[in-house]
């Protein structure tokens, strides 16, 4: 059986489902794909519900993620996860979106309904459910730092905030144009907007506003790989901060060791992977309780990103 497919695979059920046990009917989109986690995941609670089903991963290029949708549509798909890079692509494919998509310009779960293709966004509610779990609370009221708030992520996880409350965003970014964006996108956009400054990583203010902040949310790509350096250096983090890093490898990411050796409370971003895919598994199949089969796959999964 194949590890990744590709959109020709998307040609027939025949070739698509060829010495499979279930047939293909959700699936993760992006490039590169091969390494994500969602897979394991979903097919626990897939195979936990008693669905017959596969989840599967798909190679797309760039500008074939319409193509690809309305094949996967034909073919008779319940849905798919959409990742990098693909998740605006995706939301101008989508015949209707959720308006938290909208607001976030971005999907990364797609539902084929009688309707057409409906695009929704966990990647938020998945981060808010995930930063309930670390820290037993929202961030509702508190002071909060992102790095990388320019990003895909990072801006998502800034309206997450925002919309959840938030007293005070700090928006960090290396190319600070595109956190001056999101700072000015959430004041439009939200009903009463947090009070937001946007800070360039060299600012030599940054340290010392990092540790007047209740949590830091990294939302760079730095710490993939081991020996990737933080996206903040020590002086910015003091005992008793929250810390939340989106990002996750196999073993604890460098900011992670850095914040904890601190005193700080830290996370990576494997629960917000489990929640935003438990988020999406709840879009396909109302009712269901995936949470805890997906945590047992990805708890016996060593690696991935
Ligand atoms: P993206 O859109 O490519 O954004 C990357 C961000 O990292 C940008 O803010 C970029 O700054 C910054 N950056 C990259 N290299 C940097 C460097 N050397 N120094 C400082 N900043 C740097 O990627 P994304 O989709 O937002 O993903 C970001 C990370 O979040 C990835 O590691 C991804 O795996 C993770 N993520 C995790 C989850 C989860 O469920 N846990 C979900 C989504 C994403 P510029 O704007 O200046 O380029």
């Amino acid at each position: 059986m194949k590890e990744v497919f590709d959109i020709d695979d998307l040609a027939d059920r025949v070739r698509l489902d060829l010495g499979a046990a279930h047939p293909a009917r959700l699936a993760v989109i992006g490039r590169p794909v091969a390494h994500s986690l969602s897979p394991q995941m979903h097919q626990a609670a897939l195979d936990a519900h008693g669905i017959d089903a596969r989840y599967i991963r798909i190679d797309i290029a760039p500008a074939a993620v319409g193509e690809a949708l309305r094949r996967m549509r034909d073919l008779g798909f319940t849905g798919c996860n959409v990742t990098v890079p693909h998740k605006i692509e995706a939301l101008e494919t989508c015949d209707s979106s959720e308006p938290v998509a909208r607001l976030l310009g971005a999907v990364n779960t797609i539902a084929f309904t009688n309707d057409g293709i409906h695009g929704s966004n966990t990647d938020a509610p998945g981060f808010l459910k995930a930063f309930e779990e670390a820290f037993g609370r929202s961030p509702a009221g508190l002071a909060m730092l992102i790095a990388g708030a320019g990003g895909g992520a990072g801006r998502t996880l800034a309206a997450a905030c925002a919309m959840a409350g938030a007293s005070q965003l700090v928006l960090v970014n290396r190319t600070v144009s595109k956190a001056n964006a999101v700072a000015e996108q959430l004041r439009s956009a939200t009903h009463s907007p947090p009070e937001t400054l946007v800070l360039s990583p060299d600012d030599p203010s940054l340290c010392a506003i990092a540790r007047d902040c209740d949590a830091i949310v990294n939302a760079t790509s730095l710490g993939l790989s081991a020996d990737e350096p933080p996206s903040l250096p020590a002086a910015a983090f003091r005992t008793g901060q929250m810390v939340f890093d989106a990002v996750y490898r196999n073993g604890p990411t460098s900011l992670v060791r850095l914040s904890e050796s601190l005193g700080c409370k830290s996370v990576d971003g494997r629960l917000m992977l489990l929640h935003q895919g438990a988020l999406a598994f709840q879009r396909w199949f109302p009712g269901t309780e995936p949470l805890e089969s997906m945590r047992r796959a990805l708890q016996s999964t060593a690696g991935g990103s």
